[in-house]
């Protein structure tokens, strides 16, 4: 895959979509969420650097308060609300980190959330919410239930709905990202970036693209059900199936009216790679023996897709470490080579 680089009128019109989200829109963000958030740590990986035969660091995203990135996109998101949008309440659907992120930032704010999940969610992360006093409902089979379930709350109680990805201002949080990168690692040549709805990637890719425009943007995910991989083979968002995976942080469709984040990963992600569970395995394990982070599944795609040889970095490097929520006897198992 590579970027529309081609002035057709199909590459203009796209380009004219991406602009839904602007560094400018990231700056503000970063400036809105600062002292909320931590600007997190980039480390240098000695091993991978070694491997690669380049500068690898590692962006910690797993010391955010949360232990995931998306309170980011969470808190930039809930700080624009309205005061009338915030009396309502918070809802949303969530796979985990980001129904922990609306819980957390409904809290530090003093506002009520509710977080709707489906059954397949790990139960430490169901717990995590709670405990941080939101209220969960656990709906159907798949996110797509469980959006359900968050859209019948908004028309029939009023509630404040904050969705996961597809949202600018949720893509700008994310972003900010980015802007860390590029101070903190200004020869930046090549991110990596875990993929899912495409949040993440495409505010990264923004501020990315706008600062240094050379930077090589990679998505990876998991084989098992890669929505945003499909929908830009299709060309279009399609429906995927949801399957069991280490990177359960990666589940989940990207939403069949997809407004923001299909046609800016589309537009500015220059190539994705696949990883298959035993190669996602080997990268959690990397990381807790190796560097010494536990980090989950999607967290971890970035070093799995080093270590399987399906990238090859020209530069200086930094892999997206987006979360460290992972259920502690999974990891065990895991980190002790028992299951692939
Ligand atoms: C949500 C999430 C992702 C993917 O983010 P998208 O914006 O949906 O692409 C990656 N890693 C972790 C840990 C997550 O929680």
């Amino acid at each position: 895959m590579t970027k529309p680089r081609l002035f057709t009128a199909e590459a203009e019109s796209a380009t004219a979509q991406s602009a839904v989200v602007a560094l400018s829109g990231i700056e503000a963000a970063a400036a809105r969420i600062a002292g909320r958030i931590e600007h997190t740590p980039l480390v240098a990986s000695p091993s991978l650097s070694r491997l690669c035969g380049q500068p690898v660091h590692l962006k910690l995203e797993t010391r955010q308060p949360i232990g995931a990135f998306k309170l980011r996109g969470a808190m930039n998101a809930v700080l624009g609300l309205t005061d009338d949008q915030r009396r309502r309440g918070l809802v949303t659907a969530s796979t985990g980190n980001h129904g922990r992120a609306v819980a957390y930032t409904a809290r530090e704010l003093g506002l009520a959330a509710t977080i709707c999940m489906s059954a397949r969610v790990p139960a430490n992360k169901v717990e995590a919410i709670r405990a941080l006093g939101a209220e969960v409902r656990i709906v159907g089979r798949s996110q797509d239930d469980a959006q359900v379930e968050v859209e019948r709350l908004v028309a029939e109680q009023g509630l404040t709905p904050i969705p996961p990805f597809d949202d600018p201002e949720i893509v700008a949080g994310q972003g900010t990202i980015g802007l860390e990168l590029v101070a903190d690692l200004p020869e930046l040549a090549c991110v990596l970036i875990p993929l899912s709805g495409g949040g993440l990637a495409a505010g990264i890719a923004v501020a990315v693209e706008a600062l240094r425009p050379s930077t090589r943007i990679i998505g990876v995910s998991m084989e098992r059900g890669a929505a945003m991989e499909a929908a830009i083979a299709a060309g279009r968002p399609i429906d995927v199936v949801e399957e069991e995976t280490l990177a359960d942080s990666l589940g989940g469709g990207i939403g069949l009216a997809n407004r923001v984040t299909f046609a800016l990963c589309r537009d500015l992600i220059d190539e994705i790679v696949l990883l298959s569970e035993a190669e996602i395995a080997a990268g959690i394990r990397h990381a807790a023996l190796v560097e010494n982070e536990i980090v989950e599944g999607a967290g971890a795609v970035g070093i799995a897709a080093l270590l399987a040889g399906k990238v090859e970095p020209q530069g200086p490097t930094a892999l997206i470490i987006s979360g460290r929520n992972i259920d502690d006897a999974a990891h065990r198992r895991i980190v002790s080579g028992a299951s692939a």
